[in-house]
């Protein structure tokens, strides 16, 4: 059994949140007092969430990348890389980890000892002050020091830095964010605003768009786009002309890419959602809790993926319904 929707769409890629919490409070994610946690017992643990992984990875998953919430404050997350390393045997290739980076400069060692191979870590300011005001917390060079660390352990490769761009808050870092692209080992991406903060305060002025950042950067080195033979890659990648250094533009609010998604989330909780914007969930953790079989769990998942939305209808007006739960609950 393949994880094919009814448009053919065969999936790939599946992020898998550890957590719903997190140490960090992003204005455009979580509100500053938190939101209502899971309570540990509706957590996966590490044995289910090993286990529909394999299943999903026999149904032809390529990538698994765990997110939340903040993953590295899930104890034990090396040990969870190991376990899903083991899936390299099976079709696994590749599994990476989405981070703020307030943790890595102590565990990026132990990451890149038990197998991790890709990181992205969320920065949206190189300014303290920013930095402070966007994440509500006061710990920019943490991260800093985190990313210096990271540098240390070359079999974690790529290291992509991720940044939501926002209009009246991006604008004044664009170069200094395209210099550290050209002078670090880092892909520096741009991820447009979604309405998907849990205040309910994004705004289509909000955004900026991932066009007009790139044109500034191309005004002042030129870039050339790379052609990405993965369809279904969320980045448009480019790289400087002179060949030093690369950067990513995701657009999913100005350039939807939606015709060629192959990504599947599983919540902390243990339910399928087949769009960032989904209305409605798979629960997978009552069957797998209640003794169903690997065939079993298997014929849910695909049943999940055969109801994937076509698209989601950030753009269409009236049609547009927000998601059933915010970024840091489902997992980005
Ligand atoms: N806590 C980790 C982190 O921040 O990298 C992993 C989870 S976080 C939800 C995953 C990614 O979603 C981060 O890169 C974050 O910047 C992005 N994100 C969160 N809310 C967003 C929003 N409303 N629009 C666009 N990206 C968002
Ligand atoms: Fe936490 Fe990541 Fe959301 Fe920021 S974007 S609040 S770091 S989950």
């Amino acid at each position: 059994m393949r994880l094919v929707d009814s448009y053919g769409r065969q999936m790939g890629d599946l992020r898998i949140s550890l957590t719903d919490r997190c140490n960090f409070r992003c204005v455009y994610c979580m509100p500053a007092d938190g939101l209502p946690w899971l309570p540990n017992e509706r957590l996966l643990t590490f044995p289910e969430i090993a286990r529909l992984a394999r299943i999903a990875v026999r149904m032809g998953i390529r990538d698994l990348r765990l997110t939340g919430g903040e993953p590295t404050i899930r104890p034990g997350l090396p040990h969870l890389i190991r376990m899903l390393q083991a899936l390299r045997g099976e079709g696994l290739e590749s599994l990476s980890l989405t981070t703020n980076g307030l943790q890595l400069a102590t565990l990026a060692g132990e990451l890149a000892e038990a197998g991790l191979t890709r990181i992205n870590v969320s920065l949206d300011s190189l300014v303290r002050e920013k930095f402070h005001r966007v994440t509500r917390r006061d710990c920019l060079d943490r991260v800093l020091a985190g990313l210096a660390e990271l540098e240390k352990y070359p079999s974690i490769r790529p290291i992509k830095i991720n940044a939501v761009a926002m209009r009246d808050f991006t604008e004044d870092e664009i170069l200094a964010f395209a210099r550290l692209a050209r002078e670090r080992p880092f892909v520096v991406r741009f991820i447009e605003f979604m309405p998907l903060d849990a205040d309910g305060n994004w705004r289509r002025e909000l955004v900026l768009p991932g066009r007009e950042i790139r044109e500034r950067i191309n005004a002042w080195r030129p870039l050339v786009r790379i052609d990405d033979p993965d369809q279904s890659s969320t980045a448009q990648r480019y790289r400087f002309a002179d060949g030093v250094g690369e950067m990513g533009f995701i657009n999913p609010v100005s350039e939807p890419f939606c015709a060629h998604c192959n990504r599947i989330r599983l919540t902390a909780d243990g339910q399928i959602r087949t769009c960032l914007f989904s209305i409605d969930e798979t629960d997978l953790r009552t069957p797998l809790r209640n003794g169903a079989s690997d065939e079993e769990l298997a014929a849910i998942l695909a049943m999940a993926v055969g109801q994937k939305e076509l698209k989601h209808k950030i753009n269409e007006g009236a049609a547009f319904q927000r998601a059933s739960r915010s970024m840091s609950q489902i997992g980005g």
